[in-house]
């Protein structure tokens, strides 16, 4: 594994980090304690309508914040790896993932062959 894309997709990594946890926070609120993030409920007022409304922004929310944080655990789990040093290992077969997959994409956890596998 060469250390420059190591060291180049660590630095895409982190910032992707950073851009998903803003867009979250417009949606949800983060538990400090565990890190879990919880989908706001908003207050558009307490007629029928605006609690209508509270509903459906609720349930959109809810479905941007399982997305987002879904692509945040990756991100995070993909940064994790590097700080252990075994960034780029295919986690089903154990062989390495190719140089252009993860310039592709930088929070594979598997390589081409494997990645229908999860
Ligand atoms: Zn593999």
């Amino acid at each position: 594994m060469m250390n420059t894309l190591i060291e180049k997709n660590k630095k895409k990594l982190l910032e992707e980090k950073d851009r998903l946890e803003s867009l979250l926070a417009r949606v949800a609120s983060k538990d400090e304690t565990n890190g879990d993030f919880h989908a706001k409920y908003p207050d558009f007022g307490s007629t029928e309508e605006d609690n209508a409304a509270e509903v459906a922004a609720y349930e959109m929310n809810i479905a941007e914040e399982h997305d987002l944080e879904l692509k945040l655990n990756r991100v995070s789990a993909a940064l994790a790896r590097i700080d252990k040093g075994n960034y780029g290992i295919c986690a089903v077969g154990g062989e390495e993932i190719q140089g252009a997959r993860l310039e592709a994409v930088p929070e594979a956890e598997n390589c081409v062959q494997h990645d229908n596998a999860s």
